[in-house]
């Protein structure tokens, strides 16, 4: 109860919980199942499936220069409440090689899918070798997963001569097939970033080239059986078998334009619990994002050696509500307000001291919404209006985030986002509506990978918003993917677009390339 007393004096302090979240929130905390690590009750080894049970795959994630996250989820029915196996423990044992074949194993052990966990399991291996490639299968009773393939990353103080990596979100399974995928696979990458909306919350519904199983999802069950059906996409699966991920989340892994303690709904935070469980429950997470009640600690570190740190950042947990009702607005009063915060006081404290610690020549947010202050004038409007949901809705912090890496002087500053379904190349100033003011960071916005299905090159009003908007070196709303090639001395993002993707097969294109020169400051084109 320590916990909830804090957040419950906190929350009274800052004077925004209402007598109705307050019994949310202790009714949410008194119906969650522990999820303790300790395992109770019986534990089966030989167990016969009745399907393969790994049809969600298997994944790795979250590596270090000694270790990296394996993970899998048994579940031979993956579209029923239980997965289609009985509530009780089931070992699973997993290899580690360090060649394809899986003839020189280097590691191996148990761990115990337990169903408070959905059968998930998520070994966090360790003591391996910096910068190399390992391989990886797991098995359950008489079954065997695929092969999949990690690595992990150079030794922390070493300068490696590249990195390569993509980085996508907003793979709405209605709207298209995950084409992005097959060719990411090919991409010969490190790493991968997920930066959010990795599943959408809504109902089934008719017309999309897919359809969701089931109605809006609430239930621990019914975002299990979402993952399971996002999991269920062989290109997905192909890509997390591939390489490394890191993810975090964004609204729709949980609810649209989350913000905090903030809904219509009483019992939201039991719904964000049971969100945020089975967001960890099938991602390749380590013990420390591991949720409490309706809280999951999602911001972390990433390094690849002293080449580049990625700060990764979660947007949606700690955020303030959206000012203005959520409509897109000026940037008035409101948009400016000081307490307006996209981190929380926490996370802005953790970035702040890990940005001044990082030893990188890149030093990367990686993170959910636009941080470029891009405006748009809707019909009948003189003034710009701004997202509210994205970091114009948070002027002042964005601005004390920016003097921050201005004035501590962190090198080379290069913020990745999603959530916006466009691609976009943004220069970050202080304040970017001066564009006589220095350049302080570089921003890649990703495309969605499918939301909104097939997109245009040229969005509605394009000239007019590069017009009105002087840090913007690029947009377009083609769907796909961003990957990025790091070096000592550039950075490099090439724009993927899949021209069809409300078919299978549709061909990948590199729509624009833009570098950003180690030292100096303002995106060119490659
Ligand atoms: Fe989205
Ligand atoms: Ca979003």
């Amino acid at each position: 109860m320590l916990e909830f007393d804090r957040f419950y004096r906190t929350a009274r302090q800052e004077g925004h919980v209402s007598r109705r979240l307050f019994l949310g929130y202790s009714a949410a905390l008194s119906s969650l199942p522990l999820l303790a690590e300790q395992v109770s009750g019986r534990t089966l080894r030989k167990v016969s499936f009745a399907a393969d049970p790994f049809s969600c795959g298997i994944a790795s994630g979250d590596p270090t220069d000694t270790g990296v996250v394996l993970w899998t989820r048994l579940a031979p029915a993956p579209f029923e409440p239980s997965g289609g196996l009985p509530a009780e423990n089931i070992v699973v044992e997993w290899e580690l090689a360090t060649d394809e074949a899986m003839t020189q194993i280097v590691q191996h052990g148990t761990a115990i899918a337990t169903p408070q966990l959905a059968h998930s399991v998520h070994v966090e291996v360790e003591g391996l070798e910096p910068a190399r490639w390992y391989w990886y299968r797991f098995r359950a009773g008489d079954a065997e997963s695929r092969i999949g393939r990690t690595r992990t990353m150079p030794v922390a103080h070493s300068l490696p001569p590249e990195l390569r990596f993509a980085f996508a979100s907003c793979q709405h399974f209605e709207d298209g097939f995950f084409t992005a995928y097959e060719h990411m696979a090919h991409d010969d990458l490190d790493l991968v970033f997920h930066l959010g909306d990795y599943i959408y919350e809504g109902p089934g519904k008719e017309g999309g080239v897919r359809k969701h199983l089931g109605k809006e999802i609430k239930s621990l069950e019914d975002y299990r059986i979402r993952h399971a059906l996002y999991k269920s996409d062989l290109h997905l699966q192909a890509m997390h078998a591939h390489c490394p991920w890191v993810v975090t989340w964004d609204d729709h892994e949980f609810d649209n334009n989350c913000a905090c303690d903030i809904s219509e709904e009483a019992d939201f935070l039991s719904r964000r619990a049971n969100a945020y469980q089975a967001y960890y429950e099938m991602m390749p997470l380590r013990r420390t994002s591991l949720p409490r009640g309706s809280d999951m600690r999602l911001y972390r570190t990433i390094s690849f050696g002293r080449l580049a740190s990625f700060q990764v950042l979660d947007t949606r947990q700690y955020r303030t509500d959206q000012p203005n009702g959520d409509k897109a607005s000026p940037l008035n009063e409101a948009a400016c307000d000081p307490r307006g915060s996209l981190l929380g006081q926490r996370q802005a404290g953790w970035l702040q001291a890990s940005l001044l610690e990082s030893p990188a020549e890149w030093n990367v947010l990686a993170q959910q919404v636009m941080m470029g202050l891009v405006g748009f004038r809707p019909e009948g409007k003189e003034l710009l209006h701004y997202s509210m949901d994205q970091w114009g809705s948070a002027v002042h912090e964005r601005g004390k985030l920016l003097e921050f890496l201005r004035d501590r002087r962190v090198p080379n500053p290069v913020v990745l986002t999603g959530d916006i379904h466009s691609n976009w190349a943004n220069d970050l100033r202080i304040d970017d509506r001066q564009p006589e003011t220095p350049i302080v960071a570089a921003e890649f916005v990703a495309t969605s990978l499918t939301s909104g299905g097939n997109g245009v090159a040229s969005p509605k009003g394009l000239e007019r918003r590069l017009a009105d908007n002087p840090g913007v070196r690029f947009c377009n709303a083609e769907r796909g993917y961003v990957r990025c090639t790091v070096t000592p001395d550039a950075w490099r993002s090439d724009y993927q677009v899949v021209e069809e993707i409300e078919k299978p097969g549709g061909p990948v294109t590199t729509r624009a390339a833009f570098v950003v020169e180690s030292g100096e400051r303002g995106i060119k084109p490659a």
